[in-house]
């Protein structure tokens, strides 16, 4: 054992825990302390709104390691434990109880919180959000005995969340003030796709409908006002309204943030021996040619060994074709590239039919694809995305035409 400072890093999660396993397969020498805010060790996140919540997944199967898994690595797992500064003179960050820890390389892979609107009334007891294990643990008792759920935001976890619902058998309205379901991220051919499949599944799903408050019936939420006067009770309601960056450390410590921590290919923040990684870290993606912020477990998992590899001084340019996935009801949505930029969209197979993949196009070149219970055309357009080969529209909407063909 070295008897350097070794690694910290901030924040046990998905990208922590990629991040100090790495540094241990790759045979890292120095000490590795993981710090988590939670009481739980890692797990992972995207069973929260879907399998556990539906009661379909046992607790057992969040976690992303086994306990024994951190003494056997010789990775020093600390939960329940805050740091409260990074002291960059001092090479040390700071923990809520005082203590202090030396550094020689810090990674900072603190994610983010559910984000809070500015709805008069998302305070009161009874309005739930979800980002961590606890808060589904909270949430699944508040949907135990309630007849009604309203969901504010259609985003992926307030539509899996939705889904979940209905299969506990609850009534659900899910409000959403864009004009479409998953506005943010997916396309509106997807977004209103999916918008019809959870009204046919019962779900009284509302766009263009902004929540002006929560109603308040002796201290407890008891259902929503909407910006129109209307007003729907319920038993239970979810606050979905995306994420809040955990930048607060980083920015204290002068590091360079702009909505994320602002790093470079090697995940590097402007300090040299300080690192982000997941969530959190804003990169530039060569691929994309602009700078982007990933909020998916493969970009944790990938980005938490990338700068594991250069903290061993390996040289690396981070720039993943990315994807991400969502379970709603039977369908599973998987999603290569990003959208954004597209100068055309091609559709392959039928959506009555429950499959299908839509492919977005710049230049004749695939730069994203939204595939429904499609997993050979989203598996070729992460190559096609990553080859930058030109394809012909229709060969790519023709179901004859297999996508090895296209591949070749
Ligand atoms: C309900 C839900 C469903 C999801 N579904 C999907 C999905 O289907 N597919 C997909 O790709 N992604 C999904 N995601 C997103 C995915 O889980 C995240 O992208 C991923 O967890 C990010 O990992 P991270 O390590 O960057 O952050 P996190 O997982 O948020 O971990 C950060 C950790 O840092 C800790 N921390 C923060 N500040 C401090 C501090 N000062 N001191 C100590 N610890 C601190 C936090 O407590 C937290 O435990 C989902 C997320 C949620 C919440």
């Amino acid at each position: 054992m070295s008897t350097k400072a070794g690694t910290v890093i901030i924040g046990a999660g998905q990208a922590g825990l990629s991040c100090a396993a790495e540094l241990r397969r790759r045979k890292y020498e120095g000490p590795v302390t993981l710090i988590g805010a939670e009481p739980a060790l890692p797990y992972q996140r995207p069973p929260l709104s879907k399998a556990y919540l539906a009661g379909e997944l046992p607790v057992e199967r969040l976690w992303l390691k086994p306990e024994a898994f951190y003494p056997a690595s010789d990775i020093t797992c600390l939960t329940n434990a805050r740091v409260t500064a990074i002291d960059r003179e001092a090479r040390q960050v700071v923990l809520a109880d005082g203590a202090r820890l030396a550094f020689e390389n810090c990674v900072i892979a603190t994610g983010g919180e559910a984000r809070i609107p500015p709805i008069p009334g998302a305070n009161l007891p009874g309005v739930d959000v979800l980002r961590t294990f606890a808060e589904a643990d909270h949430l699944s008792a508040a949907l135990e005995g309630a007849k009604s759920l309203a969901v504010i935001g259609a985003g992926y976890i307030g539509l899996e969340v939705a889904a979940s619902a209905r299969k506990r058998g609850l009534e659900v309205v899910v409000l959403e003030a864009a004009e479409r379901p998953m506005a943010r991220t997916a396309s509106p051919i997807l977004g209103g796709w999916f918008g019809a499949v959870h009204r046919g599944y019962g779900v009284d799903l509302r766009v263009s409908t902004p929540v002006a408050a929560i109603l308040d019936k002796g201290g407890k939420a008891a259902g929503v006002r909407l910006a129109d006067g209307e007003e729907i009770p319920t038993d239970t309601i979810l606050l979905a309204a995306g994420l809040a960056l955990n930048t607060g450390l980083a920015e204290a410590a002068g590091l360079e943030c702009a909505d994320g921590i602002i790093v470079d290919m090697a995940c590097r923040t402007s300090d040299g021996d300080i690192y982000a990684c997941g969530d959190v870290a804003r990169f530039s993606s060569a691929l994309y040619g602009r700078s982007v912020r990933l909020e998916s477990v493969q970009n944790a998992i990938e980005q938490g060994k990338a700068v594991a590899a250069a903290i061993l001084g390996e040289d690396v340019a981070y720039d993943p074709v990315p994807w991400f996935w969502s379970d709603q009801y039977e369908l599973k949505l998987q999603i290569a590239g990003l959208i954004d930029g597209a100068d055309m969209a091609v559709r392959r197979g039928d959506p009555e039919m429950g499959n299908f993949a839509v492919f977005h196009l710049k230049d004749s070149r695939i730069i994203a694809c939204e595939a429904v219970n499609a997993a050979p055309e989203y598996m070729a357009a992460q190559k096609l995305i990553r080859s930058g080969k030109t394809v012909d529209p229709d060969a790519l909407r023709n179901l004859d035409v297999a996508m090895r063909e296209l591949l070749a």
